[in-house]
């Protein structure tokens, strides 16, 4: 009964004005939104086990009866991984007939993760991201440019879909690079920017030099930021820059900043958080179950983020519970001004640069502004070094268009360092691929700058 009734508001809420739905979903008390949360994890888990070819044999294997299963934690050990998605193909997962979908790529792997979804789900979402926009103080007379690729992504949908319920003026302009995004998105007199983070920054760079306009805020989504970076940006616009926390596979609205910019709003209406193992400071791998898909719902996925839940009121008066700031990976995979990046990226860039040895790593860095990556590689002799470099880059270009893009957008830069043959490793030390240096302060395995 108390279930129903939040679920009305919370129909109510997406069906109203944003003013009005901030309003009613204010009225809804922590326990109450707690039993409907519990109620809709128990119908997806009921679901996902009659309906979903994958789960359905997960259960049967691992002897669980979900009628016994009250609460995620009870699920023990069984979770899901971006590898389970991968290996078994998003149509093991249906539950319903899909009629959209979208891709994200990285990881550990080449092959892309393929996410379905409803239509109607993208509508829901708009409107949840549509709450949020309109308390950080989206209004009908704004006028938004998004700069966010369009390419499989599920982000740009998103926010068009919000931006539609908003009413405000709306140019999408996909990512292209940010000299030529300056020139064109300024005719349109702008006050409020989407993109990706690193974009964001090398646009403000741009900005710096070329003048700036005024802005109520601008809404980065898809990466992580050093704050000395978001600082650079803040102070080039006089306006927020406001982070967005998502995947691909939790239709990229996991939570949201506020104005206080103290960790990210979690969406716990469409889902159930977890940090299943934690450190002493409560900081784990965050593992969420979707509580509100229709198509291809998610029982514990594995995120790969390490974070911490928060509760407990923000300054900003909203009592929901946050998600602190992603700290890093649990896997190798680094996001960053590159793209996704992982050990196979650096193997396959490597592919067939005979001059060097087979120990390699990369180590991706910040440089106040952007994203250094310096690949580490072993030669015989270090009169080599430019035929390497030039070999790498066209590697590069030839083998990852979206990775040299990125680069041409001066999003990143790539240094490549030689090395002593047999060096790397050092004494029997295990060579890690990948390092993320912007998580780390010092790490006797991590190679210097
Ligand atoms: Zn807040």
């Amino acid at each position: 009964m108390l279930t129903s009734l939040v679920e009305l508001a919370e129909l109510l809420a997406l069906r109203t004005s944003p003013q009005r739905a901030i309003e009613l979903l204010g009225f809804i008390p922590p326990s109450a939104l707690e039993a409907m949360r519990l109620a809709r994890f128990r119908r997806t888990l009921r679901i996902a086990a009659e309906r979903s070819t994958f789960y359905r044999e997960q259960f049967r294997r691992r002897g669980i009866d979900v009628r016994r299963i009250d609460h995620p934690s009870q699920l023990g050990d069984f979770y899901t991984t971006g590898e389970d998605l991968r290996s078994h193909g998003p149509d093991q997962f249906l539950v319903r007939r899909a009629d959209t979908a979208f891709e994200t790529t990285g990881t550990t792997s080449p092959v892309p993760k393929r996410v379905f979804f409803s239509r109607r789900e993208i509508a829901d979402m708009g409107r949840l991201s549509a709450i949020w926009l309109h308390l950080l103080g989206l209004r009908p007379d704004d006028r938004v440019v998004s700069a966010f690729d369009c390419s499989f992504w599920v982000s740009p949908y998103v926010v068009r879909s919000a931006l539609d319920l908003l009413g405000c003026f709306h140019v999408e302009a996909g990512k292209i690079d940010a000299g030529e995004f300056y020139d064109r998105a300024k005719q349109y007199r702008p006050t409020v920017i989407f993109g990706e983070p690193s974009w964001v920054v090398r646009l403000s760079e741009i900005a710096q030099v070329r003048g700036s306009w005024p802005l109520k805020f601008l809404f980065a989504g898809g990466e992580n930021i050093s704050e000395s970076a978001r600082l650079a940006v803040e102070e080039t616009w006089g306006a927020p820059l406001y982070l967005n926390y998502g995947q691909t596979e939790s239709f990229g609205a996991l939570g949201a900043e506020c104005r206080i910019q103290d960790g990210y709003h979690r969406n716990d209406f469409s889902f159930f958080f977890e940090v299943p193992v934690a450190d002493a400071d409560g900081y784990g791998e965050v593992v969420y179950t979707t509580l509100s898909y229709r198509v291809m719902p998610l029982i514990r996925y594995r995120s790969s983020d390490l974070t911490r839940l928060v509760d407990g009121q923000c300054q900003c008066g909203i009592s929901t519970g946050r998600l602190a700031k992603i700290r890093g990976r649990c896997d190798e995979m680094v996001v960053c001004g590159m793209g996704n990046v992982g050990p196979w990226v650096f193997d396959e860039v490597l592919r067939g640069t005979t001059c060097i040895g087979s120990d390699w790593q990369a180590v991706v860095g910040h440089d106040g502004t952007r994203d250094v990556i310096v690949l580490h590689v072993e030669m015989e002799s270090h009169s080599g070094q430019r035929a390497v470099e030039t070999r790498i880059l066209t590697s590069l270009r030839e083998r990852f268009g979206d990775f040299w893009r990125n680069r041409e957008m001066h999003l990143y830069e790539l240094r490549v360092i030689v090395h002593p043959t047999g060096s790397l490793r050092g004494h029997g030390r295990k060579l890690r691929r990948v390092v993320d240096q912007r998580q780390m302060r010092s790490d006797p395995s991590v190679l210097p700058m």
